[in-house]
């Protein structure tokens, strides 16, 4: 089985992926867990100088370097699903969409990008207000106090996750989108997910 967080920056994605972790394992499940970017491959290590505003990329250039720091954990997910393992993913190629998309990207371009990614089976969308992000925030990147810019990759999460766009469908990407409200207390947010992963495991995963 195989997990996406996504939402825009602190609504929770890493809390709730990390929750969900740690509850699989204890119920004796394997589980991988991936962080993307992964700022420890070469390429997350180009985005990571970006965000560090150590080097200028226009915003096609990071899409590129975005797609290719997943394709890059492809055999990992790949082995990982193959043994049976669970796969969590704290973003994914959606965040591609919604982000670069925002920032002008073209969609369908974009899409093409992770057309060779394995699709996952079920998308956490963590929806949070732009106004509640901006709250939470800790860490400093580029999009930070971008209000607007925040709503605009809100709004598209959402659209992805109602079928009103469906950049990866072309590519075999049936992903099911589970919409959960940030705002409710983690402890809330992480039962409720875990509800839903237990009536998607199939039976006889726990040893
Ligand atoms: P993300 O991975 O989406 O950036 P994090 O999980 O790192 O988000 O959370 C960002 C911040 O918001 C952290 O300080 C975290 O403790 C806090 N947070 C996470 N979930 C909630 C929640 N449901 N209610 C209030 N604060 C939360």
């Amino acid at each position: 089985m195989f997990v996406v967080f996504e939402g825009i920056d602190a609504s929770g994605k890493e809390t709730q992926a990390k929750l969900l972790e740690k509850a699989l394992k204890k119920k004796g499940y394997k589980v991988v867990y991936i962080d993307f970017p992964d700022y420890k491959n070469p390429i997350g290590k180009m985005i990571r100088k970006f965000l560090d505003k150590k080097v200028e990329l226009d915003v096609e250039t990071r899409a590129l370097l975005y797609a290719a720091d997943r394709r890059y954990r492809y055999k990992d997910i790949k082995k990982a699903l193959d043994e049976g393992k669970i796969v969590i993913c704290d973003r994914y190629c959606y965040s591609n969409i919604a982000y670069q998309g925002s920032l002008g990207a073209k969609p369908s371009w974009l899409a093409s990008l992770d057309a060779t990614l394995i699709f996952p089976d079920v998308v956490f969308l963590m929806d949070i207000p732009a106004k509640e992000s901006l709250k939470r925030r800790t860490r400093k990147d580029r999009y930070a106090s971008k209000k607007a810019f925040l709503e605009k990759v809100r709004e598209a999460y959402l659209n992805m996750a109602n079928g009103t766009i469906q950049p990866f469908r072309a590519y075999g990407d049936y992903a099911e989108w589970i919409v959960l409200d940030g705002r409710r207390p983690i402890d809330e947010i992480h039962e409720r997910i875990m509800r839903e992963i237990e009536l998607r495991l199939p039976r006889g995963g726990e040893e």
